[in-house]
């Protein structure tokens, strides 16, 4: 089994130390109960279930599987009762509005706790965090009436959401769907066709399933203009709102084998002129889809994270266990027969990169929280503004970065346990197979990058962009001269100014070319994401440096330490990445799709 304590100490670094919780969160309208006792609270209380609830049952789910008979889905033993346990506690809840029966508590928190679900157990995770997807979607874009027959089912976790929008011909291109919407009379719509991939699509886990679909209406124009998005249920809405009406023409056809996420459901949906209601207006189905996509992709970039900080803390835990050989400085532990594998540099080096990049990440991720509640709640609409187009330009770095990450990680974990992380006994393989679809559901990797460098970067004339280089400019200025802070101030300075110029060249260059935009766009990402973390570390190497004394427990040395190894031995990559995005596009292109 995998080693696993929510880290707690770190979450509450980032949030109070490092991003200033009190005064950005806790002010905003509507969040002045999220104070610190609280937020302190609810962690723990989080940490709690997900140490002991979910995580027991995250081997023995992906062993067992989900389990399809005749159209009815399974889940694994044990998740009706977690999930049972994980409602009452109010979890689905969280930060849905009171007006709908949630606890109105800020977003930040909510990403908070999804890591801590992700990290102990991302199948269980799939079931909740699509209905929050469902609820957003709904919450912004549904009439009055559905918002009050839906969405107090959703907060209270009795029914579940869906995201239905990839079919068997097309996933990335969603201008190709087919799936048919038709009018009847009363404002209710006849769909009809077949979703694939659809998580949650069908369990056993809450009374109704209310399925997001994506579909055209008779008169619709091509391509993804011509889309809607239409709600239909697995049970018909009842009258009074609290009872459910007759089952819909919707039906699970089969569920996947897959690599990953097992205990997850990933179902073959069947619409066969099932009812369904219009969200949001005719053909602007895509619009309202984004807005559950990208609560989406955030939270999958969370999934990354969580599992980054379980492939960590396990890794850790073995080379400390495990002996084998001498340290090249001489044994370490000369009255035992070996030393511990954690004396070794190159484990160290999987060690201290799996741990920059987490706690980086992390504090990135934490920060794009904030700020969605900020976007939200903030009395004043240009800072609204400023904090969505922030949030806007970082979903796809967290989504695609914290994934990779994600990724990484776990064959970094693997690597250290040897042959023990290939075996299926200490639960490492089972982090590397569900790590995988991170990176290419809800948008693949690349499509991120794409978004980034395609929409991003040149909507409304750079705002957005503005948004991030304006506190790493300030960040330098003010810094630059203060010889303590050098070897972190410097190599960001450096960074930052090839970000800068490589934005240049691709704006310029896709302007003329977008193919040479799309050649750039993985590397992009890449390097953006690496200027971001170089931001983060330096601030809280600046703020650790000042903290050091009375440092009871090593926390703020070990911070120093993982920042100074960013800066010397992840951030130099960043000039690699420089070089390959001014390559250009030749080297890519220039061979004939017949000479592969
Ligand atoms: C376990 C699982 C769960 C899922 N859950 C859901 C769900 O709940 N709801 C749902 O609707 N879907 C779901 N999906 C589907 C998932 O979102 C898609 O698989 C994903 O978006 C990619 O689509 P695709 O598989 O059709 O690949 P394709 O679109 O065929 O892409 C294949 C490759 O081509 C690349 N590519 C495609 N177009 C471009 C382009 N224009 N530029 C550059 N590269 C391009 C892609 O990046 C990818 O590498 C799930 C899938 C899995 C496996």
């Amino acid at each position: 089994m995998v080693s696993y304590k929510a880290p707690l100490d770190d979450i509450r670094f980032c949030l109070y130390d490092l991003l200033g919780y009190d005064d950005r969160v806790t002010t905003l309208p509507g969040c002045e109960e999220a104070t610190r006792d609280v937020v302190d609270a609810i962690l723990e209380e989080g940490a709690r279930f997900c140490e002991n609830e979910l995580l027991p049952l995250n081997q023995s789910g992906d062993s067992e599987g989900c389990h399809f008979d005749k159209g009815v889905v399974r889940t694994p033993k044990g998740f009706k009762e977690a999930y049972a346990a994980y409602r009452v506690a109010g979890w689905t809840g969280l930060a849905a509005d009171p007006t709908y029966g949630g606890q109105g508590l800020p977003k930040t928190l909510e990403f908070l706790v999804q890591e801590l679900i992700c990290s102990t157990n991302m199948s269980f995770g799939m079931y909740p965090g699509l209905s929050h997807g469902a609820y957003n979607a709904l919450e912004t874009w549904g009439s009055d009436d559905l918002k009050a027959r839906t969405l107090p089912h959703l907060a209270d976790g009795r029914w579940a959401g869906t995201m239905c929008l990839t079919e068997p011909h097309c996933g990335t291109d969603l201008g190709l769907i087919h799936t048919r919407a038709e009018p009847l009379e009363s404002q209710r719509y006849a769909i009809t066709g077949q979703k694939i991939f659809i998580s949650a699509g069908e369990h056993d886990l809450t009374e109704n399933i209310l399925h997001l679909v994506l579909a055209r209406l008779p008169d619709a124009p091509s391509g993804t203009r011509g889309i809607s998005l239409f709600l239909v249920p697995k049970f018909l809405l009842g009258e009074s709102g609290d009872d459910l009406g007759q089952r819909n023409g919707v039906s699970c056809g089969s569920i996947e084998e897959k690599m990953g996420i097992k205990a997850s459901s990933t179902c073959v949906m069947n619409f066969d002129g099932a009812e369904g209601y219009l969200v949001g207006e005719p053909h602007g189905g895509m619009k309202a889809m984004f807005t559950m996509m990208n609560a989406a992709r955030l939270g999958v970039g969370i999934q990354g994270l969580g599992l980054a900080e379980t492939a960590y803390q396990s890794a850790v835990a073995y080379a400390r266990e495990r002996r084998q050989g001498r340290s090249l400085a001489g044994p370490a532990e000369p009255q035992q027969k070996a030393d511990p594998i954690i004396v070794h540099p190159d484990v160290r080096k999987n060690l201290m990169t799996m741990r920059a990049l987490t706690e980086g990440s992390r504090a990135l991720a934490i920060w794009v929280g904030m700020e969605l509640d900020v976007a939200e709640r903030h009395p004043d609409m240009a800072r609204r503004q400023e904090a969505d187009d922030f949030v806007a330009l970082m979903t796809p770095v967290i989504k695609a970065f914290c994934t990779d990450h994600g990724f990484d990680a776990a064959t970094r974990a693997q690597q250290i346990y040897g042959g023990h992380g290939y075996i299926k006994e200490q639960g490492i393989e089972q982090l590397v197979r569900d790590a995988r679809i991170t990176q290419i559901y809800e948008g693949t990797n690349g499509i991120q990058a794409l978004d980034l460098v395609g929409r991003k970067l040149g909507q409304n004339m750079g705002r957005l962009l503005r948004r991030f280089f304006h506190p790493v400019h300030g960040f330098i200025e003010e810094n630059q001269t203060d010889p303590a802070l050098a070897i972190y101030v410097l190599p960001l300075a450096k960074a930052f100014s090839r970000l800068q110029q490589a934005t240049a060249w691709v704006a310029q260059q896709g302007l003329r070319d977008p193919e040479e935009a799309g050649a750039a766009a993985s590397d992009y990402l890449r390097l953006f994401a690496f200027v971001a973390l170089a931001y983060v570390w330096a601030r809280t190497a600046k703020l650790c440096l000042a903290k050091q004394e009375g440092d009871g427990g090593g926390f703020y040395r070990a911070k120093i330490n993982t920042a100074d190894f960013y800066m010397a031995r992840i951030l130099p990559e960043s000039n690699a990445l420089f070089q390959q995005i001014m390559a250009g596009k030749k080297p890519l292109m220039a061979m004939a799709a017949d000479d592969f």
